[in-house]
């Protein structure tokens, strides 16, 4: 059996800059990160479904919403998986280092679920139910990785 070796196959200097504009309500819910560390989500003005990120018309009813709320920081899993297999992380072009988690979170006063990477130090605590809260990069700068996980809580 040969050694592992990781073939790494160079297509040159091409830049592939890819920007693209997230809209006002992406922008509004980036910079709330960014500078509160709040999420803000919008609400339904018919049905009254909260969704988190926020998002222009209701998916339900067909309402267009304007309504901004504060939700979470903390909340629950709603469902989750541990990824256990190695793959080349197409945004770095590294490894991306497994075990790691990965879940849909159902944030305080949020009826849709917010994914994103859950803590798995001890694994046991990961279960659909528990309780999570964020933690924040220290430099923020209106992405998604200001956030860096969730972490569960007692
Ligand atoms: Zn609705």
């Amino acid at each position: 059996m040969a050694e592992k070796e990781n073939i790494i196959i160079e297509s040159g200097d091409r830049d592939q800059p890819f920007k693209y504009a997230i809209g006002m309500y992406g922008s509004m819910f980036f910079r709330e990160l960014r500078d509160r560390r709040v999420f803000v989500g919008v609400k339904c003005p018919r049905c009254k479904k909260v969704y988190i990120p926020p998002r222009r018309v209701c998916g339900d009813c067909y309402e267009e919403m304007k309504e901004f709320v504060e939700v979470g920081p903390g909340g629950n899993i709603g469902t989750f998986t541990i990824l256990r297999y190695a793959f080349i992380d197409p945004e770095t072009g590294e490894q991306k280092p497994v075990p790691y988690g990965y879940g849909f979170i159902q944030l305080d006063g949020a009826d849709t679920f917010f994914q994103h990477y859950i803590e798995i130090k001890d694994e046991k605590k990961v279960r659909i139910g528990a309780r999570v809260e964020p933690v924040f990069s220290e430099e923020r700068k209106g992405t998604i990785k200001d956030i860096l996980y969730f972490k569960i809580v007692e």
